[in-house]
């Protein structure tokens, strides 16, 4: 109500003819030749459809950022942390001491060993698990060990459906470092400088 009467005293003090005119030329901005004619142009020659054609023809033409995974696989860092391994010598001899230090560093607690004594006074182990659902990919257990055995190796594709299928033992863990020892040797020598 106050903003109607204070427009109406304002309204009375101006004659009419003016605020029309001023009201018209502050509310309705006349739209200029060039703007008509870029309008026409627009329409006329299909101009949008023809900048959509352009950046079409140019994002076209770059290099591909993406793969056609799973059958093309980018690159990995020799430092990636996958799927645990563990590893044997050439000869076939488990590397694995038995020491225990991978399983006392694990933050999450995922290692489990029991352990026995060799006849020439080694220790192996007997049991070595991984709860894969536990394990953080730390690489704790990897820095740990004193000789290589357990190490977490380049494979990522290792997805399960159950729980059961993730708790790895010894046989697991021993196929899967025969199966990759060729990458986790060749990732080792490339990192070795940083250890
Ligand atoms: S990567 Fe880390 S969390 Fe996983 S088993 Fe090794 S030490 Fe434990
Ligand atoms: S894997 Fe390495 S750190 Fe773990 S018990 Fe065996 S030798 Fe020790």
């Amino acid at each position: 109500m106050q903003s109607i009467r204070m427009m109406r005293s304002v309204a009375s003090r101006v004659p009419a003819s003016v605020s029309a005119r001023r009201l018209l030329s502050t509310q309705y901005k006349p739209t200029s030749w060039s703007e008509i004619l870029d309008r026409f142009s627009q329409v006329l020659f299909l101009t949008d459809i023809w900048r959509g054609i352009w950046l079409t023809a140019e994002v076209v033409s770059k290099p591909k950022v993406t793969i056609n995974y799973p059958f093309e696989k980018g690159p990995i860092s020799p430092r990636f942390r996958g799927e645990h391994a563990l590893r044997r010598y050439p000869n076939g001899e488990e590397r694995c001491i038995a020491c225990k230090l991978c399983e006392a560093v694990c933050p999450a607690q995922a290692i489990t060993i029991e352990a026995e004594q060799r006849a020439d006074g080694s220790r192996k182990t007997t049991r070595y698990d991984i709860d894969m659902t536990k394990c953080i990919y730390c690489g704790y257990c990897q820095e740990a060990c004193p000789v290589d055995a357990i190490v977490e190796g380049p494979n990522y594709e290792f997805s399960a459906e159950t729980h059961e299928e993730l708790l790895y033992d010894k046989e697991k863990l021993l196929a899967n470092g025969d199966k990759w020892e060729v990458a986790i040797a060749k990732n080792l020598a490339a990192e070795h400088h940083y250890r």
